[in-house]
């Protein structure tokens, strides 16, 4: 259909992200306009399952009343205060003790930023400063994944072990490291069981840290469950047997719950699901279901000791974001936090969590299907050329755009990685949207396997 008004205007102003530049004007942008629970609404007056919660962020849905009169609250209160020179707002108050009840560790304090990039970034520096603060100055590199996805800024892009993300931008940065993606079906050698593959990636890391030298290595971060390098649930073990190593050299873990945090996989943090104690934890996204951008660094007392102490040596802690804090976002975080507490968030995606899966199961019968991998209500479907072989399909050929379109046009929204599509739905789901969901993609798969055909 020939593009709308809006969609013209679009392309004629906006620069969008994660996009294919050169052909958005052939696809024509998709603009949304409202949203109903799981459902968003475009200008042409079409629904959509949400698949995605957006970003992997919606997490309590489209138009939550509870969530506009919180925010409408906060904004008639106070709608701008900051973090800086020892200020502060009640909602930042509140929200940070409530990180502290649901942490899966004992954090004392709770530094925040705008965005999951910026508390990525905020882990670097306050590792580095940490470091500095104990008289450590070259105890500095931080060891990442392949595939690990921390982030678009330039430190949280160096972090990022995708492509994409460095090619062109001159990235990444020296002293980030990156190790193995524990993703078993991708990477496990043939004749390797999962217990082999855990046990070969914690030599690897090992060896790592003893070829660049323990001393000079201040942390890893890892997502519990890879998000947007594919979906990449670990395999049973991968942490606890990483973690002793890290231990032994005095490596800070610093998980990442951008994504995972708040009840995704089933427990208030991925870390919870897959095994891993981190040192400091990045959150963002579902901790406002994304009404508003929040992001923050949730840390332990001896590293707040820490911060103290160089503060007082240097004169301040010179960090923080103008937006970091924002009323409006914590506002939306305490009363999201709320919300999920009251609906018992966790054990609410646990009860979906066996249709998930089955649904999921199901889809192993179809010919494009290699494999399905999923946590709560998290989950991947990888597509490849030759089910048997594993044979990824030639990247040019684009089979998980594609794959959207067909999956747009079954009034669905969900987002190919590569050739894995992605499904993360608001966790309010509930299971006839959830059938619904699946079904539109059999479709799409449907699709997609005469349009491969062809
Ligand atoms: N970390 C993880 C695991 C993410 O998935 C993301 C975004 O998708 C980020 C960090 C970056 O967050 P933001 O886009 O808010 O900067």
């Amino acid at each position: 259909p020939p593009l709308s008004n809006l969609q013209t205007r679009d392309l004629a102003s906006v620069v969008h992200p994660y996009s294919p530049l050169h052909k958005l004007d052939q696809m024509g942008p998709l603009i949304l306009e409202s949203g109903n629970g799981v459902y968003v609404r475009d200008t042409h007056g079409n629904d959509y399952i949400e698949g995605m919660a957006g970003l992997w962020c919606t997490g309590l849905g489209f138009n939550n009343e509870e969530m506009i009169e919180a925010a409408t609250a906060q904004m008639r209160a106070l709608p701008y205060y900051h973090q800086f020179s020892g200020r502060g707002t009640e909602p930042a108050i509140e929200l940070a003790e409530k990180l502290k009840e649901i942490a899966p560790v004992p954090i004392s304090h709770v530094f925040y930023t705008s965005s999951g990039s910026e508390a990525n970034d905020t882990q670097v520096k306050l590792a580095w400063y940490y470091n500095n603060a104990l008289g450590r100055p070259k105890k500095k590199k931080i060891i990442s994944r392949i595939k690990a996805y921390h982030g678009v800024t330039l430190m949280a892009a160096s972090l990022t072990g995708l492509p994409y993300n460095h090619m062109d931008f001159d990235l990444p940065f020296d002293g980030i490291l990156h190790t193995d993606c524990p993703h078993y079906y991708r990477f496990g050698k043939d004749g390797e069981s999962e217990a082999e593959f855990v046990a070969r990636l914690a030599q690897n890391l090992r060896d790592m840290i003893e070829r660049e030298g323990g001393d000079t290595i201040a942390a890893m971060i890892a997502e519990p469950v890879m998000g947007a390098g594919g979906v990449i649930v670990p395999p049973k073990g991968y942490f606890e047997a990483i973690q002793p190593i890290l231990d032994e050299h005095d490596i800070l873990l610093i998980s990442d719950e951008v994504i995972n945090g708040f009840g995704r996989t089933g427990e208030w943090f991925g870390s919870q699901s897959h095994g891993m104690t981190p040192t400091t934890i990045s959150v963002a996204k579902q901790m406002t279901s994304a009404y508003a951008p929040l992001g923050a660094v949730m840390i332990p007392e001896f590293m707040m000791d820490a911060l103290k102490s160089q503060s007082e040596k240097i004169g301040t802690f010179g960090h923080g974001y103008t937006y970091g804090g924002h009323p409006l976002g914590c506002a939306l975080g305490v009363k999201a936090i709320e919300i999920y507490q009251r609906m018992n968030i966790c054990e609410r995606v646990r009860s979906m969590t066996p249709l998930f899966e089955r649904r999921l199961e199901a889809l192993k019968d179809h010919p494009l299907v290699g494999e399905v991998r999923s946590s709560g209500l998290l989950g991947g479907v990888e597509l490849v050329a030759d089910k048997a072989t594993k044979r990824a399909f030639d990247p040019k050929q684009g089979v998980g755009p594609q794959t959207a379109v067909h999956l747009q046009k079954h009034n669905l929204i969900l987002r190919p990685i590569g050739d894995t599509i992605a499904i993360c739905p608001p966790m309010i789901i509930e299971e006839d949207e959830l059938n619904a969901l699946f079904d539109r993609l059999e479709l799409a798969l449907d699709d997609t396997e005469h349009w491969v055909a062809k």
